[in-house]
C-alpha cells in the first residue's frame, strides 16, 4: 500500500502558503524580493523572458503563478496577467475582446465603475444590455452576445447567481464568459472549473487584504484570448509596480487564515444582525435562509466577508457608523480591519439611503459582534 503524496492534492492553506514559490536554492530567499526594473541588460537580438519593464517582470512572475495555482489548482493551461488595479484588469478584457457590433452583457447591479466603462464602450459601437445577478436573469438577454460578464455575489447586494448554467448557455451560443471573483477571492470561488473562460478580480480587496496595495488579475484558458488581453495591458500600461507585486504575493500566504476568520465574523455579525428590529434586508450568502445561500453553496467554498443591510434611515446609518469603536468608516472591503459604509453616499449603486455595506476583518469575533450591537443600540436609541 502506497500513501498518496501529501503534495499531490493539498488543501487551501497548504496552497496558499507556497503558492507561486520557486523551487528551493541554497542561499536564496524563500520569495525573492521586488525586482525594480525599467530594463533588463539585453545584447543581441531582443528574446524573452524578460525584455522591457512595462511587458514583463520576475517579481509578476511569481505572483501570476500563485494566482494561478489558486484560481485553477487542477488546470496546468491557464495564463494570469497582473495588472495594476482590478478596473484596469476588468478594462483589459472588456476593451480587448469587444469590436464595434459586438454585444456585451452586464450585470444591472454590479460594481459602480462597470457602467462607465459600459457607456465608454457605447459610444465605440458595442451593444450593452444589462440584467440582473439573482435569478439568472442575465440569461434572458444573452442572444447574439459575445460576451456575458457576471458579478458573483453581486457588489453590494449580494445576489449570486448559477454560474455553472449561465457558462453552459454561454458556451451554447459562442459567447465567452468573464467572473469577476473579487469578493469571493479564488479561496471562494473558482469561476473557470465553473465553466468560466476569465476569472477576473481586484486584489486589491480579501485577496491582499491589508488595504495598502491595489491589484488586479486575469486569468483565462484561451491563449489565443489571453493573448490579446496581453497586448491590450502593453497598449494601456496598466502594470502594477514591482513592489505592489511583491506585497502582494506575501500576503497571499495569509489568505486563507484571513478568509477563515472573516467568514466566520461576517456570519457572526448577519446573525447578530438578524436579531435586532430596526434592521432590515440583512443579506449574506452564508446565512442560511439568504435567498443567495442554495446556489452560493453549490458553487462557493467560502461566503466572503460582506454583509449589507439597512438602517430605517440615513442619519441612523450615520449614527451607527460613527458609533463603532472596531470599524472603520471607509469604503472598499476586505481587509483585516473591519470596515463600513454608507453606500448611498456614492449616488452609484442603487439603494436606499440607510443602506450599510459592512466588511467584516479579522477581529475577535465577539468583540466585533459587541461592538455592532452597541453601535446598533446608540443608534436605534
Ligand atoms: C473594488 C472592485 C473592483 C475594482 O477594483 P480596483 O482595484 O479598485 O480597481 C472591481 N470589482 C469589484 C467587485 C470590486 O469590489
Amino acid at each position: 500500500m502506497s500513501a498518496e503524496s501529501p503534495t499531490s492534492n493539498p488543501g487551501d492553506g497548504t496552497r496558499a502558503v507556497r503558492a507561486g514559490l520557486p523551487e528551493p536554492v541554497k542561499h536564496e530567499p524563500t520569495l525573492p524580493g521586488p525586482v525594480f526594473a525599467a530594463h533588463y541588460h539585453l545584447p543581441g537580438d531582443p528574446t524573452g523572458p524578460y525584455v522591457y519593464g512595462r511587458d514583463q517582470n520576475p517579481t509578476w512572475t511569481l505572483l501570476e503563478r500563485a494566482i494561478g495555482e489558486l484560481e485553477a489548482p487542477r488546470q496546468d493551461d491557464v495564463e494570469t496577467l497582473v495588472f495594476a488595479s482590478g478596473m484596469a484588469a476588468i478594462s483589459a478584457v472588456l476593451f480587448s475582446q469587444l469590436r464595434t457590433g459586438d454585444v456585451l452583457v452586464l450585470p444591472s447591479e454590479g460594481y459602480n465603475v462597470l457602467p462607465l466603462a459600459g457607456e465608454q464602450l457605447r459610444s465605440y459601437g458595442v451593444e450593452v444590455r444589462s440584467a440582473p445577478t439573482g435569478g439568472d436573469a442575465q440569461l434572458d438577454v444573452l442572444d447574439g452576445a459575445k460576451l456575458l460578464w457576471l458579478e458573483t455575489p453581486s457588489n453590494p447586494g449580494l445576489d449570486v447567481c448559477d454560474v455553472r448554467r449561465l457558462c453552459e448557455a454561454a458556451r451554447a451560443r459562442g459567447c465567452l464568459v468573464a467572473v469577476d471573483n473579487t469578493l469571493a477571492t479564488p479561496l471562494g470561488q473558482r469561476p473557470l472549473e465553473l465553466g468560466a473562460d476569465f476569472a477576473v478580480a481586484s486584489g486589491t480587496k480579501q485577496l491582499t487584504g491589508h488595504g495598502d496595495v491595489l491589484l488586479g488579475y486575469v486569468v483565462g484558458r484561451d491563449a489565443a484570448a489571453m493573448e490579446a488581453v496581453r497586448r491590450w495591458r502593453k497598449i494601456v500600461g496598466a502594470i502594477p509596480g514591482p513592489m505592489e507585486a511583491w506585497l502582494a504575493h506575501r500576503s497571499l500566504a495569509t489568505l486563507q487564515l484571513r478568509a477563515d476568520r472573516q467568514s466566520v465574523n461576517a456570519l457572526a455579525v448577519a446573525e447578530a444582525l438578524m436579531g435586532w428590529p430596526a434592521v432590515t434586508g440583512v443579506r449574506y450568502p452564508g446565512l442560511p435562509d439568504d435567498p443567495s445561500h442554495k446556489i452560493a453553496s453549490q458553487q462557493m467554498r467560502r461566503f466572503g466577508c460582506v454583509v449589507s443591510f439597512s438602517l430605517p434611515t440615513r442619519a441612523c446609518a450615520e449614527r451607527f457608523l460613527d458609533a463603532l469603536r472596531l470599524v472603520d468608516d471607509a469604503t472598499s472591503f476586505g481587509g483585516v480591519r473591519s470596515t463600513a459604509e454608507r453606500r448611498g453616499r456614492w449616488g452609484g449603486d442603487a439603494v436606499p439611503e440607510g443602506f450599510i455595506r459592512f466588511s467584516a476583518g479579522a477581529e475577535d469575533t465577539d468583540d466585533l459582534v459587541a461592538d455592532v450591537l452597541h453601535a446598533l443600540s446608540v443608534a436605534t436609541d
